[in-house]
């Protein structure tokens, strides 16, 4: 399934909740970007450099790290995507990479948040800067003040969630996500409020994607998605 959603929209957030709930992968292309970024090569500087503006990777590249990734390690039961596809050739790549690996084309569920409710929550988010866990100064604060919850890594803000960045982001989403919601539509795709409380979004995802998260190949996803699609 796809998280469709712009900057702040809490793909992250919902992707590893459901990922812990359905025990499923969730792949996040931000992170492994990030992740990318933080390596003393010259394609490390420059993926650094490129982060830092919010504007959006080129398609080949995260293509190929996505590829690699389900090529290595093909999903059985499912998997969930943060960010990723962005723009148009990306769904085509991923539905040509599904079909090659034998699986059903994905279902995109898009957190709709209001402009002022992207912006709030973007500049108040924090992240671990060891283990990656995502707080928010006035919707989740971190009952240990700057340091994280689970293992006391230093809260940091990411370099891309400064104001100026945070609206280019923003821009780039609005111009990316007609189309591409506009290539779902019929397929499986859904609109769903996500201003509200992460635990009431958390459970509507879960009532739309349950019956999806068995066996891909299985006769239970197929009446799930036809489900699925006539709610749409
Ligand atoms: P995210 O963590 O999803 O907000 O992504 C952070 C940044 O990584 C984005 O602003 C882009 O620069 C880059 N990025 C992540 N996913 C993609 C993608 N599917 N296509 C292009 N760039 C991406």
């Amino acid at each position: 399934m796809i998280l469709l959603g712009a900057p702040g929209s809490g793909k992250g957030t919902q992707g590893a909740w459901l990922s812990r709930r359905l025990g499923i992968p969730c792949l996040s292309t931000g992170e492994i970007l990030r992740g990318e970024a933080k390596r003393n090569t010259p394609a490390g500087f420059r993926l650094r450099q490129l982060l830092a503006t919010g504007a959006l990777v080129d398609d080949e590249t995260v293509c190929a790290v996505v590829g690699a990734r389900l090529r290595r390690e093909p999903p059985v039961r499912g998997v969930i995507f943060d960010g990723f596809p962005r723009t148009l050739q990306q769904a085509e790549f991923l539905d040509g990479l599904l079909s090659e690996l034998g699986l059903p084309r994905p279902i995109a569920i898009h957190l709709d948040v209001s402009a002022d409710g992207l912006l709030r929550r973007l500049s108040g988010r924090r992240q671990c800067a060891a283990c990656g866990e995502v707080y928010n100064l006035s919707s989740r604060p971190s009952s240990r003040g700057s340091r994280c919850e689970k293992d006391g890594g230093a809260l940091i803000q990411r370099d891309d969630d400064t104001e100026e960045v945070i609206l280019r982001r923003l821009q780039e989403f609005e111009s990316y996500s007609a189309p591409l919601i506009e290539y779902y539509e019929g397929v499986g795709y859904r609109r769903i409020a996500a201003d509200r409380e992460p635990k009431v979004v958390s459970e509507e995802l879960l009532e739309i994607v349950e019956p999806a998260a068995f066996d891909p190949r299985s006769e239970v996803l197929l009446e799930g998605r036809a489900a699925f699609s006539g709610a749409a």
